[in-house]
């Protein structure tokens, strides 16, 4: 898979070949007014479960742009929401969608990623160790070439 450059499907488990195929919906909490449940679909094919009442293109999230408006989702800035109120309703489900979407090698090792938890794979590393891209990086070299 290309470096954030192509997802899998989490609806029909394929590879989103590129940026432009990709979709992105979640949903809003009308009680607490907080957003949750990101989904990355292909577009068109696969994004037909209205019970998800936001979207947005994947390209929207992807870059220093999408980096942007990821942070603007956890929270606006005083200028724009002088008090503070939280937007998200499960920060570490965002996180997930948020790794997808901007840390490199995330997506695919997502793939090995119960592979190297039943291996023992993470136990040395801290909880930084885990996520750094040249991690990833060398864990799908690792698993990539076991699996194929
Ligand atoms: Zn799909």
């Amino acid at each position: 898979m290309e470096c954030l450059k192509q997802w899998v499907c989490d609806v029909c488990g394929q590879v989103i070949g590129s940026p432009k195929d990709g979709y992105v919906v979640w949903k809003k909490d009308g009680l607490n007014n907080t957003h949750f449940a990101y989904r990355i679909y292909h577009k068109v094919i696969c994004d037909n479960d209205d019970s998800f009442n936001y979207s947005s293109s994947l390209e929207d999230f992807l870059g220093e742009a999408g980096l942007a408006k990821l942070l603007t989702m956890i929270d606006a800035g005083k200028m724009h929401q002088p008090l503070y109120r939280e937007q998200i309703s499960n920060i570490r489900d965002f996180l997930e969608f948020f790794r997808r979407v901007q840390l490199p090698y995330y997506e695919e090792a997502r793939l090995y990623w119960q592979d190297a938890i039943d291996d023992d794979y993470f136990a040395d590393g801290n909880e930084l160790w885990t996520y750094l891209p040249q991690n990833l990086k060398a864990l799908i070299k690792l698993y990539g070439a076991k699996s194929t």
